[in-house]
């Protein structure tokens, strides 16, 4: 019955966005670069996560699926939802859900233009220079803590560089060369929440629609996705998380979830669930 599930939901998306596709990290060029990228900050990227870019959802592997239709249904379901939005608010989705990190660049240039080039692009070398040392270092060591430790170090002498440079080239400038980074301060990003609250209903309208209950400790648990480090920490104040969550909990409830222009990801998944004889309350 899982793999039905799967399979139904798959081609549920399928019949909306004829260009989504599920594919697998451990297969794809492209997401062993990104783990490459990510490693520094997030070892499991390639692992212990699902990453949907425009219409292809990348699970870890097909071992990974397999172990668990049922949970990799309901992240497709989840997904299913952003492919939507990335669809139907094009290319505003994908800017506004990466917007408060975005800013960084903009912010560089003029730097560039106002202040000097040349620290820039001492710093863009240091840090493809430690991601080079990272990719060797992951060849030659299996020791986690010398890998990241060989990246930080020469990612952290680059920005020493960066700003000795920017003092020594640019002067008062120095204070836009740093303030650049600012949009790299762990503050929420609500605009991000606002797609995934919306994901994440999805999956709190499986649970309705299969359990005939959501509990409050199962939107508890899902507070710290919102609050830390999963997402950037998008919505920083818990309070505000939980009671959000609780609103969309009523939403599926009393069914207003189904109605409106943004519904539709939410009625075909019902629909599956319905045929698959899976529903107890809706
Ligand atoms: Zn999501």
């Amino acid at each position: 019955m899982s793999k039905e599930l799967f399979d139904k939901i798959s081609e549920s998306i399928s019949n909306d966005h004829p260009s989504f596709r599920v594919s697998y990290k451990n297969e794809s060029r492209l997401m062993r670069l990104l783990a490459l990228l990510a490693y520094p900050f997030n070892e499991s990227f390639a692992e212990g996560y699902i990453t949907t870019l425009s219409s292809t959802v990348y699970f870890p592997s097909r071992a990974d699926v397999e172990e668990n239709y049922e949970h990799a249904a309901d992240v497709l379901a989840h997904e299913g939802v952003h492919i939507f939005d990335d669809e139907k608010h094009s290319p505003w989705f994908k800017i506004s859900y990466a917007l408060n990190q975005l800013a960084l660049l903009p912010l560089i240039v003029l730097y560039a233009v106002l202040g000097s080039w040349i620290p820039v692009v001492a710093l863009a070398g240091g840090i493809v220079g430690s991601y080079l040392a990272l990719a060797m270092a992951k060849v030659a060591t299996k020791s986690r803590a010398v890998r990241r430790g060989t990246f930080f170090t020469l990612a952290g002498l680059s920005v020493v560089a960066y700003v000795g440079l920017s003092v020594w080239l640019s002067g008062w400038w120095t204070f836009l060369a740093v303030g650049a980074f600012l949009p790299l301060a762990p503050v929420s990003s609500l605009l991000r929440a606002k797609w995934e609250y919306r994901g994440y209903s999805m999956g709190i309208a499986i649970r309705f629609w299969t359990h005939g209950v959501v509990s409050d400790g199962f939107l508890s648990n899902r507070v710290p996705t919102f609050t830390g480090p999963d997402y950037y920490f998008m919505d920083r104040n818990a309070d505000r998380v939980l009671k959000k969550l609780k609103a969309f909990r009523d939403s599926v409830v009393n069914g207003s979830i189904l109605i409106g222009a943004n519904a539709r990801p939410y009625q075909r998944t019902l629909d599956v669930y319905k045929k698959l004889g899976l529903v107890k309350a809706a």
